[in-house]
């Protein structure tokens, strides 16, 4: 795959477009279409600072600045919407937070604001039903405040996410989970969605198991998650972490394969600084306790280098990663930052192979002062959805996320900094595919043509697509990632 080439200093570039791969150069959209709309518990926007405010995502790369924005009251008002915005051939996206990076929630047509539904509607002893735009940290806080003491088995490494858009992407266990409990879209035992035809559904493995296998892990295709009933387990009270440095790509491999399967342990996920740093490899390996201190020494048997010991409060840990980007959205002005951000899953048996050859060709350039490049693993046998895809089963019972998460060092818009990195990001893409058997997580920014989708979705490809057709005739849902571009 090639870019296309940046467009002439005098055109007034508004942002990549990732479903063209173009740059957009022009004022695309209007909010008189929008005259007619049916009356709203919520409220309906067309002023020119609340469509601006949504034009763009985290990454800061593609921007649509939308008609119109729905802040809803209820999922009424989304089916109002959609049916009426289906009826205008007019396109819908849902934004939780956006921090996608490659305007995978953007749309020249109606954005809603799933942050106006956030409400925790019941929580525990084993599930809570949320409404979408509820945050993790919410939820997290909540659980933590229960009697006994709850978390979801999942949690992402950052949690001011929301539920309906982890949902929509995956969710990885950044912080919690991971090592044996899946994907975050594996604790949801049912949803209320709002389809392409405007229609509210719930859905579970029993009941419209195909638009609840759709909606998972389905990027905003088939339908608008409005709420959630997601599983909650015991959490415990505090967090001990061996952090464990590495100068050499196999010692850290080494180490990294004995925590993973050691019993004791229950979450690892490791960082990787630019080639010349010192470490160039940590690894954060993490046991849960309620207070009794684990034994130390039976948690790093046996590893190449000596741990340092950290040992806070459970919701301090998971929190750790709000903490940093916080700090970053006060001091340098984090969110305004380009983010070209690349995310792969790799085969177990391929993970180490490929980190050798790509990590000595990364530069301090490649990640920033302020982006970070992480690996974690996941046990593939705790992964039961069908959309997240994962890489075809290669004999090891792990795959890894490898990102490679960019931020430019300097705020504004840096179209050569865009065009080097989503290029980079497409060859490092298309290396780690054909050679490795990687596979998306799309959640960054590697520019897709509808047949990178297809390849992605494999033997998927065909359900996916009779669901979109059954739940979203009109292809009115969440056109940034461009996967049904051509019907
Ligand atoms: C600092 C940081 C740390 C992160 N750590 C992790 C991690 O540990 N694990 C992990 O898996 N990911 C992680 N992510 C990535 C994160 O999961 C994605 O960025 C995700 O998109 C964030 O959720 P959001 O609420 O911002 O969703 P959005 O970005 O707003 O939405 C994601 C996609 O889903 C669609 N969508 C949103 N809400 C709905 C809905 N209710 N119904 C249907 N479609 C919807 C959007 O249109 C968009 O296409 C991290 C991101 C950041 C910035």
């Amino acid at each position: 795959m090639t870019s296309r080439p940046v467009p002439s200093a005098n055109a007034a570039v508004l942002g990549f477009d990732p479903a063209e791969r173009t740059w957009v150069t022009g004022p695309a959209t209007t909010a008189s279409s929008f005259a007619a709309a049916p009356a709203l518990e919520g409220e309906l926007l067309i002023d020119e600072a609340s469509r601006q405010a949504v034009a763009t995502d985290l990454g800061n790369i593609a921007v649509h600045k939308p008609g119109a924005v729905l802040r809803p009251r209820s999922a009424r008002d989304i089916a109002a919407m959609v049916r009426f915005c289906r009826a205008h051939g007019i396109t819908v996206s849902t934004r939780g937070q956006a921090h996608t990076t490659l305007g995978q929630g953007l749309t020249d047509g109606l954005v809603v604001e799933a942050r106006s539904l956030n409400r925790i509607h019941s929580l525990g002893p084993d599930v809570a039903e949320v409404d979408a735009g509820v945050h993790w940290k919410d939820l997290v806080t909540a659980a933590f405040g229960q009697s006994p003491r709850l978390t979801p088995p999942a949690v992402t490494g950052y949690t001011s996410l929301t539920v309906g858009g982890t949902l929509s992407v995956g969710g990885l266990g950044g912080l919690v989970g991971a090592l044996r409990t899946g994907l975050q879209v594996d604790h949801v035992r049912e949803l209320e969605v709002v389809t392409g035809t405007g229609d509210i559904e719930r859905c579970s493995l029993h009941h419209r198991r195909d638009l609840f296998e759709a909606v998972l892990g389905g990027l905003g295709q088939c339908g608008i998650i409005t709420k959630a009933v997601v599983e909650l387990v015991p959490a415990k009270e505090r967090a001990r972490t061996y952090v464990l440095e590495y100068t050499d790509n196999a010692a850290f491999f080494r180490d990294l394969r004995t925590v993973i399967e050691r019993p004791g342990i229950d979450h690892v996920y490791a960082e990787l600084y630019a080639p010349g740093s010192r470490p160039t490899h940590k690894c954060y390996a993490t046991v849960f306790h309620d207070g009794a201190a684990p034994d130390d020494e039976a948690a790093v048997a046996g590893l190449s280098t000596e741990p340092v010991v950290d040992d806070t409060g459970y919701l301090d840990y998971v929190f750790s990663i709000d903490r940093l980007v916080d700090g970053m959205r006060e001091t340098v002005g984090w969110d305004g930052l380009l983010k070209p951000w690349y995310d792969v899953w790799l085969p177990g048996s391929a993970v180490e192979d490929y980190i050798a050859e790509v990590h000595p060709t990364l530069t301090a350039r490649d990640i920033g002062p302020y982006g970070i490049s992480l690996i974690y693993p996941q046990r593939r046998s705790a992964v039961t959805r069908p959309l997240p895809r994962l890489p075809e089963p290669d004999g090891s019972p792990w795959v890894f996320v490898l990102d490679i998460n960019t931020v430019a060092e300097t705020p504004g818009d840096d179209p050569a900094f865009v065009k080097e990195m989503l290029d980079r990001n497409t060859r490092l893409f298309a290396r780690a595919r054909d050679r490795y058997g990687a596979v998306l997580y799309p959640i960054g920014s590697v520019p897709f043509t509808e047949q990178d989708w297809r390849a992605h979705y494999g033997d998927q490809w065909e359900t996916f697509r009779e669901a979109k057709k059954r739940y979203d005739p009109d292809s009115v849902l969440t056109p940034g990632p461009g996967i049904f571009r051509n019907g």
